[in-house]
């Protein structure tokens, strides 16, 4: 099978088999490597280290893409997140809230800009590598809370990218899991036999998933909605979660 970015795009440079992969170590990235892992790519993994309070998914992203043989670049913007007060992510003096996802609290798992910073250093490495593809996994359950995983802000950054590389080999950025749900990211990731075991959702820093956090309430709802065995280790025992 040839990857999907073959059709369309003129041959300028870049090689239509590397993609950049932005891999948090979360369900849904590694759920992306898997994706293009299937598509015969070669994998370039890119992790930045903003500064998150939940390094164990730094450890995460460096084991999956060791699992798919890809070359792994981490990037340190710890900088970056050391000046970004008021995001419960960076700042440790801001709780993490527990609760759903779709609740007005989680705006205070917002990072200013984190999507568009993610996705140009991957674009950056992209360009470097003269990959024909950079990937991001954002899905449709992000659109609520997370202006910068909407469909309006891929098409800008198609646009941004195609703009800020002009004459240059330049990557196509593509978000294969844009309309999707995490459910279905669930289903996905488990039928190409993703390590979702081993990636790391938690925003909260501890060793094991804390079950309660929004992003471990989101992770349990998906499994659980995609009737896919969920193979995470909880602190909160799993069996007294139940769907919304
Ligand atoms: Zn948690």
């Amino acid at each position: 099978m040839e990857p999907s970015t073959n059709n369309t795009k003129p041959n300028d440079g870049t090689d239509p088999f590397t993609t950049v992969v932005v891999l948090s170590g979360g369900m849904d990235s590694t759920t992306l490597m898997a994706h293009y892992a299937a598509l015969g790519c070669d994998l370039v993994a890119v992790t930045v280290d903003y500064g998150q309070r939940h390094r164990k998914e730094i450890d995460a992203a460096r084991w999956i893409a060791d699992h798919y043989g890809a070359t792994h670049h981490v990037v340190d913007l710890s900088g970056l997140g050391a000046v970004l007060g008021g995001s419960a992510l960076t700042d440790d003096s801001v709780a993490v809230p527990d609760g759903h996802y779709a609740e007005q609290s989680m705006r205070a798992t917002v990072v200013p800009n984190r999507n568009a910073v993610l996705a140009n250093v991957a674009v950056s490495v992209g360009v470097a590598h003269r990959a024909g593809v950079v990937a991001l996994g954002m899905h449709a359950g992000d659109h609520f809370i997370y202006p910068d995983c909407r469909p309006e802000f891929h098409e800008a950054l198609r646009q941004l990218v195609k703009v800020a590389n002009e004459g240059f080999p330049t990557p196509s950025v593509e978000a294969p899991f844009i309309t999707w749900s995490k459910a279905d990211i669930a289903r996905h990731g488990s039928r190409l036999g993703a390590p979702l075991a081993d990636s790391w959702s938690c925003y909260k820093g501890g060793d094991r998933h804390c079950g309660t956090c929004g992003t471990c309430y989101e992770r349990r709802e998906a499994f659980q909605v995609a009737g896919v065995v969920d193979p995470t280790d909880y602190l909160d025992d799993v069996t007294r979660f139940a769907a919304p």
